[in-house]
C-alpha cells in the first residue's frame, strides 16, 4: 500500500497534489512519502514478530538520502553500508554507529579504518584477504572489529542476472564449501571478533523458494561451525525482498517472507540480521515528469519526457518496468513508447506500452522509484543532477536540491597551459 492516489482527478502524494510540487520545484522530480516509508517499515519488522531476535539494517544503497535515512533512524533501524560515504550518512542521518553494518567486497583500507574510528557494529567480511587486513588494522590499535563471514551459497536467486549476487561464479562472499576452512582461519586472529555468517542471494526477488534454500544451507553451515568449536551468536540474511512494479506482479509479502524465516531458523539460537532496501523505499516515492511534446514514431507515437536515462536508469540498465501515470488522467488512453531526451537509443522507460493519453505539458509519474532511483541518477548530457522531495501530510520539503550544470562546471578546470 502505498500514498499516492489520485483526490479530486489529480495523483497526490498523501495530502499534496503532484501537480503543486511540479510547479514549485520543477520536473523531473522524486517525490517521496514519509507514511509510505514509515508503513513499510513497519509492516517489515511486524512479519518478523516470530522470528526471535532480531537487527533491522536499511540497505542504505537503496535510498541514501538523509531524510529518507532519518525516518528509517526514528523507526529504529540501522544501516547497511557498502561505502565510506553512505556510512558517513548514516551517522549523519542519526543511526547508531553501532547499529552500522558494513557489506561490500571492496572495503579499502581507508574504509575499514573509518569504520574502526566510529565503532560500526559489524563488518560483513567478503573474503579472507579483507578479513586479515581488518585484523591487522584493529590488532594494531588494540582493538576487535566485530565481523560476520559473507558466504556464497550458490543458490540462482531467479532475478534480472545483473542484481543476483548469490551463485558461485558472482564476485560476492566466500564459496559456501570453502566456508568453515575460512571460518577457522580468520576466528585465530587477535584483531577480529568473528561472531556469525552472512549472505545476500540479489534483489527483487519473486518467489521465497531461493531464499529458503539458501537459508537452509546456512542453518546447516552454522550448524557445521558449532560443531567445529565455534561460536555463532549473528547470522545476517540479506536484503533482497521484491516489490510489486506491474499491477500483476505478486511477490512474497513480508509477513509471508517472516513466517518463512521463523520456520526455517527456529532453532538457530542466534539474533538475526536484515538488510532490506527496495522493499522499504521502493513503493514510497515516484518521478514527476512532465511531456516535452509528442512525436509520431513508425509504429506508435514517442512520448518525449523532460526526464531521462540519467534520472532513472533502471529501465536502460535492468530492463526494468515501472508504470506511468497521467497526474491529471482524463480516462482515454494511448499506445506509445514513452522516452526521454537523451541521445542514447536506451533512453526508454515504455516500448509501444497502453498508457494514460498524455499531451505536451501534460504531467506524469512513474511509480515505484523510491529505491535504487534518484541514488543512481547521473548527470549525463551535462544535465542536472535531479532534485527529491519529502512530503508528510499537507507540507513538503526539498530535501536534495537540484544540481545545475554550472555547479558542476564550477568544479571542473581547464589547467593553465591550455589557456
Ligand atoms: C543491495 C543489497 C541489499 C539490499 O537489497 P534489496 O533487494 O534492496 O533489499 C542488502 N544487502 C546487501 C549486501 C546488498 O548488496
Amino acid at each position: 500500500m502505498d500514498h499516492f492516489q489520485l483526490k479530486n482527478g489529480v495523483l497526490h502524494a498523501e495530502d499534496i497534489p503532484l501537480s503543486q510540487i511540479a510547479e514549485e520545484v520543477g520536473t523531473p522530480v522524486y517525490v517521496y512519502s514519509r507514511a509510505t516509508l514509515e508503513r513499510h517499515a513497519q509492516v517489515f519488522r511486524e512479519g518478523l514478530k516470530d522470528a526471535g531476535k532480531i537487527h533491522l539494517a536499511f540497505a542504505v544503497k537503496a535510498n541514501p538520502n538523509l531524510a529518507v535515512l532519518r525516518i528509517l533512524a526514528n523507526q529504529g533501524y540501522g544501516a547497511d553500508v557498502v561505502s565510506g560515504g553512505e556510512l558517513q550518512r548514516a551517522l549523519a542521518a542519526g543511526m547508531k554507529a553501532e547499529d552500522i553494518v558494513f557489506s561490500g567486497v571492496g572495503k579499502s583500507r581507508e574504509e575499514l579504518t573509518l569504520g574502526l574510528d566510529q565503532g560500526i557494529g559489524q563488518f560483513n567480511l567478503e573474503s579472507e584477504e579483507e578479513g586479515v587486513m581488518l585484523a591487522g588494522i584493529a590488532a594494531s590499535r588494540g582493538a576487535k572489529a566485530s565481523a560476520t563471514l559473507r558466504v556464497n551459497p550458490d543458490v540462482d536467486a531467479g532475478t534480472h542476472a545483473k542484481i543476483s549476487t548469490g551463485k558461485k561464479e558472482n564476485k560476492f562472499g566466500v564459496a559456501i564449501d570453502v566456508a568453515p576452512a575460512i571460518y577457522a582461519r580468520l576466528s585465530q586472529l587477535d584483531g577480529l571478533d568473528l561472531r556469525g555468517v552472512a549472505v545476500h542471494i540479489g534483489s527483487q526477488l519473486q518467489s521465497l523458494d531461493p531464499l529458503e534454500t539458501c537459508y537452509a544451507r546456512m542453518g546447516e553451515l552454522v550448524a557445521q561451525l558449532r560443531g567445529a568449536g565455534h561460536v555463532v551468536t549473528h547470522v545476517d540474511l540479506g536484503g533482497g525482498l521484491g516489490v510489486p512494479y506491474k499491477p500483476e506482479d505478486n511477490p512474497p509479502s513480508p509477513a509471508e517472507y517472516g513466517a518463512m524465516v521463523a520456520r526455517v531458523t527456529r532453532d538457530w539460537d542466534v539474533t538475526l540480521m536484515f538488510e532490506p532496501g527496495r522493499v522499504i523505499a521502493g513503493n514510497g516515492g515516484v518521478m514527476i515528469t512532465k511531456v516535452i511534446r509528442i512525436k509520431p514514431g513508425l509504429d506508435s507515437d514517442f512520448v518525449i519526457v523532460d526526464a531521462a536515462m540519467n534520472d532513472l536508469m533502471r529501465p536502460a540498465i535492468y530492463d526494468a518496468w515501472h508504470d506511468f501515470e497521467a497526474v491529471e488522467p482524463s480516462g482515454e488512453t494511448m499506445v506509445a513508447s514513452i522516452v526521454g531526451p537523451i541521445c542514447e537509443s536506451s533512453d526508454i522507460f515504455a516500448k509501444q506500452r497502453v498508457v494514460d493519453r498524455v499531451e505536451t505539458d501534460d504531467l506524469g509519474i512513474f511509480r515505484t522509484a523510491g529505491a535504487y532511483g534518484a541514488t543512481m541518477a547521473n548527470t549525463y548530457n551535462s544535465r542536472p543532477l535531479v532534485p527529491e522531495v519529502l512530503v508528510d501530510g499537507d507540507r513538503y520539503a526539498v530535501v536534495a536540491e537540484r544540481i545545475e550544470p554550472a555547479t558542476i562546471m564550477a568544479a571542473e578546470h581547464v589547467p593553465d597551459w591550455l589557456k
